[in-house]
């Protein structure tokens, strides 16, 4: 792979794990804030039912909203293979699939060839 095509790889892969980390503390924080002010706002055994659906809401909201951060940055990763050029020249499809945050495995910027398609890609 020609070494400007492996650093646009790899450029993808960095704004790719910025992107998950930054989701991963966002989500977190979202986490510790909640719990933090529900703590704040409904302490007393008054509040014991309300804690209790309230913490199960959050927790079951958890589930969405990680299938939506995963579905958003699979699109993201497409929408940076196409805004530098990251895609094969044989079959027109994302050097760095999603396929690979997925299911793991070496992405095209470790392997020299297109991780769809197998072409080599330049030497
Ligand atoms: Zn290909």
């Amino acid at each position: 792979m020609n070494p400007s095509l492996f650093d646009r790889v790899n450029q993808i892969r960095a704004r790719h794990n910025k992107r998950v980390l930054s989701g991963i503390a966002v989500g977190l924080a979202a986490f510790f804030v909640g719990l933090w002010l529900l703590d704040l706002l409904f302490s007393g055994p008054q509040f014991r039912i309300v804690r209790q659906r309230a913490f199960l809401i959050g927790s079951f909201s958890v589930i969405p909203a990680c299938f939506l951060f995963i579905k958003h940055a699979l699109a993201k990763i497409k929408i940076d293979c196409q805004a530098l050029g990251a895609i094969c020249p044989s079959c027109s499809k994302e050097l760095y699939p999603g396929r690979v945050f997925l299911t793991g495995g070496p992405s095209s910027a470790d392997t020299g060839s297109c991780p769809n398609c197998g072409f080599r890609l330049g030497a």
